[in-house]
C-alpha cells in the first residue's frame, strides 16, 4: 500500500474509533512495525495481516422454552505456515468478526514466543452463557462444532476454552467431534476434563504462567515476591488462580475485582475466604458494601498490576495515574498501545499479554502431545516443562527489547511474527 493511502486509511479508521481501540487494526499495525524491524518485505506483511481462512456459521439452537434462536459463530484461522492453528472458542455477547480476527492474529504470536509447532486461531459465539440453561449450552457447543467442522481438526486446528467456556464445554465438543467422525477423537480439542484425556495443570496453566513471569520481572527489578504488593483485576480463570498463587507464595493481594466493582484491603485481602465465595463466572464484589470502581482499582498504590478482566483497561487517559512499576497482563489486549508508550516512558515494566498469558496454550499443547501419543505425564512433568517454556519465552523477550531497543511488547511481536514470517518463506509462500 502506498504511505498516502496508508495515511488516508490511519484517519478513516481514527475517524470510526468511538472511543474503543480498534483491536484488529492496532494489531496490524504492530506487526507491521515488527516485520520492518525484522527487515521484511512488504509481502510478508501482505500475508501475515490477516487471517488466511474465517468462517462465519450461523447455528439454530432450540431452547428450553421451545422456540429456536439463531446464534452466529465465527472461527478464524490466521496462518498454518507452521502447523496447525490453535486457540480458544469465547462465548460472550460482544463476540464480533474483528475481535475474532484480532485474537487469531495474537494466538500466531503466542505459539510464535513460546516456540510451539502451531499458527493461531480463535472461535467465538455471539450469546450469553449467564443467561443460557445447561442443555441450552450443550446444544450450542455441538451445533457450533458441527458448523465448522470442515475445517477443524486434530491436524488442521485444534479449539480450546478461552472467556466463558471451560472444561464441561469442550467435552461437549470432543463428544460431538468424535461421534461426526466415528472414531474417539480427544486430540480435536484440549482443556478437556482430566478423565477425557486432559492435562493435569491445564486449568491453572494461564495463571501459573502469569506467576512465573511475575517472579522472572521481580527479578529484574532486584524486587521480592514477599515484598510485592499486587493488584489483580478480574477473578475468573487466570485472576482468581492467580491471586491464590501469589497469596500462598506469601505476597499481598491487596485488590481484586469482578466486573461490577472491586475489593480493596492495603493490609492484603482474605484470598481463600473470596475463592470460596465466588461464583463460576468469578462474580464476588456484590457480597461486599464496600467497594471501589474498576477504574480506581487500576490506579490503587501497588507494585504489581495485573489485568486479568477484559481489554481496553489501561489507556491514554489513565496511563499517567498507574501507581505500579510492574504491569504483568493476564488478559487479552488490556492495555491500548498509546498507553504501552506512556508507561514505558514512565519506566513501568510491562510484561505484554501475548508472553504472559501463554501458560494456557502451552499447556493446551502438552495435552495435545500427551493425546497424540496416549501416555500422560503426572502433574510435576507438566509444571515443571511450563515453568522452562515460560522463562525461555521470557528472556528472550526481555533480551530482544535490550538489544533491539524498544519495549517488551514489540520484541514481544518480533519474536512472536519472526516464526511464521520464517515458515512461509521455507515453503515458497513468500
Ligand atoms: N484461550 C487461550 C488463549 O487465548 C488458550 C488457547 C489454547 O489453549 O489453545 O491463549
Amino acid at each position: 500500500m502506498s504511505s498516502v493511502k496508508e495515511k488516508e486509511e490511519v484517519l478513516k479508521r481514527e475517524e470510526e474509533k468511538d472511543g474503543s481501540d480498534d483491536l484488529f487494526f492496532s494489531t496490524q499495525q504492530v506487526i507491521k512495525e515488527a516485520l520492518t524491524k525484522l527487515g521484511y518485505r512488504d509481502e510478508v506483511f501482505e500475508l501475515l495481516k490477516e487471517p488466511i481462512r474465517m468462517l462465519t456459521v450461523r447455528i439454530p439452537v432450540k431452547m428450553d422454552n421451545g422456540s429456536i434462536q439463531i446464534f452466529t459463530g465465527f472461527r478464524s484461522q490466521h496462518n498454518d505456515a507452521v502447523g496447525p492453528t490453535k486457540g480458544g472458542v469465547r462465548f460472550h455477547p460482544e463476540v464480533t468478526e474483528e475481535e475474532v480476527k484480532a485474537l487469531s492474529i495474537w494466538m500466531t504470536l503466542k505459539c510464535g514466543i513460546t516456540n510451539l509447532p502451531y499458527g493461531g486461531g480463535k472461535g467465538g459465539i455471539i450469546c450469553d452463557p449467564r443467561k443460557m440453561s445447561f442443555g441450552e449450552l450443550e446444544r450450542l457447543s455441538r451445533g457450533y462444532v458441527r458448523a465448522v467442522s470442515q475445517i477443524v481438526g486434530p491436524t488442521k486446528d485444534i479449539p480450546a476454552p478461552d472467556v466463558y467456556t471451560n472444561s464441561q464445554i469442550m467435552a461437549w465438543m470432543m463428544d460431538e467431534y468424535s461421534r461426526l467422525r466415528e472414531f474417539d477423537s480427544p486430540g480435536f480439542i484440549t482443556g478437556k476434563p482430566i478423565v477425557l484425556g486432559g492435562s493435569h495443570g491445564r486449568e491453572t496453566a494461564t495463571a501459573r504462567g502469569v506467576a512465573i513471569c511475575i517472579a522472572e520481572a521481580l527479578k529484574t527489578k532486584n524486587l521480592r515476591l514477599q515484598d510485592a504488593r499486587i493488584v489483580v483485576q478480574g477473578f475468573g480463570n487466570a485472576g482468581s488462580f492467580l491471586a491464590k498463587f501469589m497469596h500462598d507464595a506469601g505476597a499481598k493481594v491487596v485488590g481484586i475485582s469482578d466486573v461490577h466493582g472491586g475489593l480493596y484491603d492495603p493490609n492484603g485481602l482474605d484470598i481463600p475466604y473470596l475463592l470460596d465465595r465466588r461464583d463460576s463466572f468469578g462474580m464476588i464484589s456484590q457480597l461486599f458494601q464496600n467497594t471501589i470502581s474498576n477504574e480506581e482499582l487500576l490506579e490503587l498504590d501497588c507494585d504489581i498490576l495485573v489485568p486479568a478482566a477484559v481489554s481496553n483497561q489501561i489507556t491514554a487517559q489513565n496511563a499517567h495515574r498507574i501507581k505500579a512499576s510492574i504491569i504483568v497482563e493476564a488478559a487479552n489486549g488490556p492495555t491500548t498501545m498509546e498507553a504501552t508508550n506512556i508507561l514505558t516512558e514512565r519506566g513501568i515494566l510491562l510484561v505484554p499479554d501475548i508472553l504472559a498469558s501463554a501458560g494456557g496454550v502451552t499447556v493446551s499443547y502438552f495435552e495435545w502431545v500427551q493425546n497424540n501419543q496416549g501416555y500422560y505425564w503426572s502433574e510435576e512433568e507438566v509444571y515443571g516443562k511450563l515453568q522452562r517454556v515460560m522463562i525461555d519465552s521470557f528472556e528472550t523477550v526481555f533480551e530482544t527489547a535490550q538489544a533491539h531497543q524498544v519495549n517488551m511488547r514489540m520484541a514481544a511481536y518480533m519474536i512472536g511474527i519472526r516464526k511464521t514470517a520464517e515458515a512461509a518463506r521455507f515453503r515458497g509462500w513468500i
